[in-house]
């Protein structure tokens, strides 16, 4: 949980039990792809400046998961924010929302939502 960059950590017990109980529910592991992001690796990775990384969001890679399962263990975790993406879902516990990863992501998750 963090930084690739530099190791800068970012500790949220809350955040974390969410996250254990999402994975319990999916029963299959999660793969990580991005965690918290210090203001610089944030920067240079090209994310947003207001970006929930930078406290503690997660992207979690689409391999061997089941979407609808996936959003649905995310959501009655308690996980507020979703960014629809081809390759992973980004959770986080910010402002209730959600965006898509452009016109490709917005076809792929379409079904699954509402
Ligand atoms: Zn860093």
């Amino acid at each position: 949980m963090s930084c690739r960059h530099c190791g800068e950590l970012f500790l949220w017990p809350d955040f974390m039990d969410r996250l254990e109980t999402a994975r319990h529910r999916v029963g299959r592991p999660f793969h990580i792809l991005s965690a918290h992001r210090c203001s610089l690796h944030n920067a240079r990775v090209g994310g947003a400046p207001l970006s929930q990384h930078l406290r503690l969001a997660v992207d979690v890679s689409l391999k061997g998961h089941n979407k609808g399962a996936l959003i649905h263990a995310c959501q009655s975790a308690g996980f507020t924010g979703f960014g629809y993406y081809t390759t992973f879902l980004h959770i986080d516990l910010g402002r209730a929302r959600h965006w898509f990863g452009g016109q490709k992501a917005k076809d792929l998750w379409q079904t699954y939502l509402d």
